[in-house]
């Protein structure tokens, strides 16, 4: 009997996830901005969950070339996935940045500085509740689960290798004065190293946002911070309110800011009744069977008190 459903009867399917996705960038303290941001839907194959890409990239070199750096980054990194997320998006993501990396490296040879140009990038693509992401560079990924904030990435700076070296203390880290001194990023060498860039999975819970940003932040903000920006609003609000947080604070950079978030949902739906079994509702079934063992126990009182027992 457990098996048959009520056509009317309406049942909460396991949760599952719509995501939000938003960017917001700012020119911050510098006289032009030379980030990038994608938050871009990607065309859903069929049968397949939505996905998203999400990107970051701060670009640096004389003139124009830091702008031409993450820009073209960027552009390199949506035509890779210009068909679909794809069966595996971290291989797509690796491909992406190796080819980013020959594109902004041959661009800046043709720059009037040779070659001086370079960028971060700080990509995630989402698919379902999965996120992958990979990053080169300094810009990172964060993860705020419920009100605790993770970096998800490493930084590729001299800094954050000393610290894993322990020569610097964590807590010193932030305001050193060497921070900012990039150990990798995009199209400063031929190749990229081929251990780059790593690729970090995640699975998001309901509630979940995910945040990638630009090191503008860094300096102006806490974590606190982030949290309280990011659950007060809905993506799009939420992440202008970052930025604005960053400027209004004084930020020397640019800051750029995207961000997913996992927004929880129940989808009711009827389950279709089996064939052969529609004539027999629930309801019916109960009332019967709570008839018959009514019926069993006045029988058992019965023969109880007949026999004595
Ligand atoms: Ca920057």
């Amino acid at each position: 009997m457990s098996e048959r459903v009520d056509r009317a009867t309406a049942v909460a399917l396991p949760e599952t996830l719509a995501v939000a996705v938003a960017a917001a960038t700012d020119v911050g303290g510098r006289p032009s901005n030379e980030d990038a941001v994608l938050a871009l839907a990607l065309p859903a194959a069929p049968g397949q969950p939505p996905a998203f890409l999400l990107a970051v990239a701060d670009g640096m070199g004389g003139h124009a070339d830091g702008e031409v750096a993450s820009a073209l980054a960027v552009d390199t990194l949506r035509q890779a996935f210009s068909g679909e997320a794809g069966t595996d998006p971290a291989l797509t993501l690796k491909q992406a940045f190796r080819k980013a990396n020959e594109a902004v490296w041959a661009r800046g040879a043709e720059s009037a500085d040779g070659g001086r140009m370079g960028t971060t990038l700080t990509a995630a693509v989402l698919k379902g509740r999965y996120a992958t992401v990979a990053s080169v560079g300094d810009s990172r990924a964060y993860l705020l689960r419920n009100r605790g904030l993770t970096q998800v990435t490493k930084d590729h700076t001299l800094v954050a290798e000393q610290v894993a070296q322990g020569v610097v203390k964590p807590a010193d880290a932030r305001n050193h004065p060497q921070r900012n001194i990039l150990t990798h990023a995009l199209g400063t060498r031929a190749k990229l190293d081929t251990r780059l860039p790593p690729v970090y999975e995640l699975t998001l819970l309901p509630g979940d946002r995910l945040l990638l940003c630009s090191d503008g932040f860094f300096d102006v903000l806490e974590d606190r911070d982030y949290a309280d920006a990011l659950l007060a609003a809905p993506a799009a609000d939420a992440v202008r309110a970052l930025v604005a947080l960053a400027t209004g604070r004084g930020a020397t950079d640019n800051v750029s800011a995207v961000v997913a978030e996992a927004v929880p949902t129940r989808v009711p739906t009827a389950l279709p009744v089996p064939a052969g079994r529609a004539g027999f509702p629930v309801a019916a079934a109960v009332a019967v069977a709570a008839i018959l063992l009514l019926a069993l126990i006045a029988a058992v009182l019965v023969l109880g008190g007949f026999v004595g027992l």
